[in-house]
């Protein structure tokens, strides 16, 4: 469903964000102090403004209140992070989402009831970390301490074998890791059968503990 969408701040994180929104098909309005930044947005979102978000006649005059959704994207300048959090938080829109520098700026977000607070590089350099050395992983996402999810792009050498032969029947198997889902071309198969056989190119989605999940993928 098509949701009114604020981004502020278009650096490199708050640009690509908003500009993916919007290709999503949601209506999104982008707010920089930075008019060059303003300007660069030009046809990426629905309406691109030049503004200071700290000040609240501005985000009024823009119609803040009627959106669902405002995504925070100023990194260095914690002082204008937080006082655009208090005001959003305060004109009452319904999501939240911040991105926070360090621990204590993400402590202080959630403090002030922000919904969701991301820390975007930190989150790059987990993700980048179990990626780096196996370019078959293509993506990984914590869910716990040493534990997480893995998409693995299946290598030549799982090529026309089955989960069963390979150990992945079940979490119990010799992996101990469970596979939730199968991706081949457009097709998705959730909780596959053992018996399938892959193919190179094919897309496991793995869950289970770190040191398991670099056993199969390395
Ligand atoms: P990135 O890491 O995403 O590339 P950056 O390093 O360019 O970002 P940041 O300090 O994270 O810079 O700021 C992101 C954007 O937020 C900048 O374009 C900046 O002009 C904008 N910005 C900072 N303060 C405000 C404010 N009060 N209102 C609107 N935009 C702001």
């Amino acid at each position: 469903m098509k949701k009114q969408v604020v981004v502020i701040g278009l650096g490199r994180f708050g640009s690509s964000l908003a500009t993916s929104l919007y290709n999503i098909g949601h209506d999104v309005l982008a707010i920089d102090t930075n008019e060059d930044r303003v300007q660069s947005m030009m046809g990426r979102v629905t309406f691109p403004v030049t503004g200071n978000a700290t000040n609240e006649t501005v985000l009024r005059e823009l119609g803040i209140t009627d959106y669902d959704v405002a995504v925070i994207a100023i990194g260095s300048d914690i002082v204008a992070s937080i006082m655009t959090s208090v005001l959003l938080k305060t004109m009452g829109i319904p999501y939240i989402v911040s991105r926070a520098r360090d621990e204590i700026h993400g402590n202080t977000l959630e403090r002030l009831g922000v919904d969701k607070i991301i820390h975007a590089e930190e989150e790059m350099g987990m993700r980048l970390a179990h990626s780096l050395f196996n370019p078959n992983v293509q993506e990984y996402l914590e869910l716990a301490p040493s534990f997480g999810l893995s998409r693995l792009k299946v290598p030549p050498r799982f090529d026309n074998l089955t989960l069963n032969e390979l150990g992945l029947s079940n979490a119990r198997d010799k992996y101990g890791l469970a596979v939730l889902a199968l991706r081949r071309g457009k097709d998705i198969t959730l909780n596959p059968d053992p018996e399938d056989r892959l193919r190179t190119g094919d897309v496991l989605v793995l869950a289970g503990r770190d040191e398991l999940l670099e056993k199969l993928e390395s």
